[in-house]
């Protein structure tokens, strides 16, 4: 078996409502799908975390280097692409683009052996998942506390038994978010916050005392991810739970705040972290330093299925017979794409999701689908 194409799709689709987090603005919702075919024809789907072109280009760099290899060699595929760039890369792009790549081998694994994911993976140690919304983005023009508390009523009347918000942007804009928040779901459903890294050291502390009292599960990227002490000096220095990850590329970038143990929460994307090969190896890491893992997920149906792959293979920590069970980010934001490209959409029900149990991801991709949504101007 052998590849003997490597290809890129780039979707794109301009949202009828811009939205922003306190570091990103999204007028447009682009995503880089990898596809890698075999002599024997089976076909394996991946993507890349963050911007489609620059990671698409980084694609083709690595493709390179994997025509004619065996696909179900991943680790030895993994080591090859990594060292191809590690001179200039180690983190960012060059391990997004590598983890679309290693998603798209394990899916052409599981095919090739007739089994999902999480099977190769170690098995399942579970088949569904509870899943939490996230959305509560600003948009322009509009008042951030009617509107969010409105957004997040509708959550739970879906049955979600958790929701993330969106702050970051002003202490006390964002605490009157929060209270609005808390009013709207009542007291017993979860609540997240993530600040995308908007705020710096001090606001972290105040927003973190003054947004203790609402009952928050965990204060999401408070301050820049480059700044690991100031992670660690914001998680000693409020009360709520401290999670971040999504933007700590591959193995090395987790080391220290793992080892130093700044977050209480890690939170790898697996189209960002270097796919299923590395993933796991964070899993490990984590599990060593006690910190509790729930994935990042921000993408299209590939990402979603391949993070319920990881989740369904991942290991009750600590052992126990009611395990603490991993929750399920799921975008609530306008994305077609989260449905529209598989033939079977994977989708929550009162806010429960199957983990699919096909071969490979799970999942069947609609053409038609990638060609209506494909990058026009390049
Ligand atoms: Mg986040």
């Amino acid at each position: 078996m052998k590849v003997v194409a490597i290809n890129t799709h780039i979707l794109d689709y301009q949202l009828d409502t811009a939205f922003e987090s306190a570091s990103m603005h999204f007028s447009r919702r682009q995503h880089c799908l990898v596809e890698i075919v075999c002599d024997d024809g089976t076909i394996g789907w991946g993507e890349c975390l963050g911007p489609a072109k620059p990671n698409a280009a980084i694609v083709e760099v690595y493709a390179q280097s994997l025509i004619g290899e065996d696909p179900l060699q991943t680790e030895k595929i993994w080591l090859t692409l990594y060292n191809r760039l590690r001179d200039q890369g180690q983190r960012g792009l060059t391990v997004t683009a590598l983890s679309g790549i290693d998603i798209a081998l394990w899916d052409i694994k599981g095919k090739h052996f007739g089994v999902p994911i999480s099977t190769l993976l170690g098995g399942r140690f579970r088949e569904s998942v509870r899943a939490y919304a996230t959305g509560s983005f600003a948009r322009a023009g509009v008042d951030r506390v009617t509107d969010i508390a409105a957004e997040v009523a509708g959550y739970r009347r879906e049955g979600f038994h958790a929701v993330k918000i969106k702050i970051g942007f002003d202490v006390e804009e964002d605490l009157a978010v929060i209270a609005a928040v808390r009013d709207a779901i009542g007291p017993d459903m979860r609540m997240m916050i993530d600040a995308n890294h908007g705020y710096d050291y001090l606001e972290a502390i105040e927003l973190g005392h003054r947004a203790s009292p609402y009952g928050i599960d965990w204060f999401e990227e408070p301050v820049l991810p480059e700044q690991i002490s100031t992670y660690e000096a914001v998680r000693a220095g409020q009360p709520i739970p401290v999670a971040s990850g999504e933007n700590w590329h591959g193995r090395y970038a987790m080391q220290e705040p793992l080892a130093r143990r700044v977050v209480d929460i890690v939170q790898p994307d697996i189209c960002g972290v270097g796919g299923f090969s590395e993933m796991r190896r964070v899993a490990d890491m984590a599990a060593m330093h006690g910190v509790r893992l729930v994935p990042h997920v921000w993408g299209t149906a590939v990402c979603l299925a391949a993070s319920l792959q990881f989740m369904a293979a991942l290991p009750p920590n600590p052992p126990r017979r009611k395990p603490i069970e991993p929750i399920m980010e799921f975008d609530r934001t306008e994305n077609p794409f989260r449905q529209a490209i598989v033939q079977t959409p994977l989708e929550h029900h009162k806010g429960v999701m199957t983990i699919p149990d096909g071969p490979g991801l799970g999942i069947e991709i609609n053409r038609d689908a990638l060609s209506t949504y494909a990058l026009r101007e390049k």
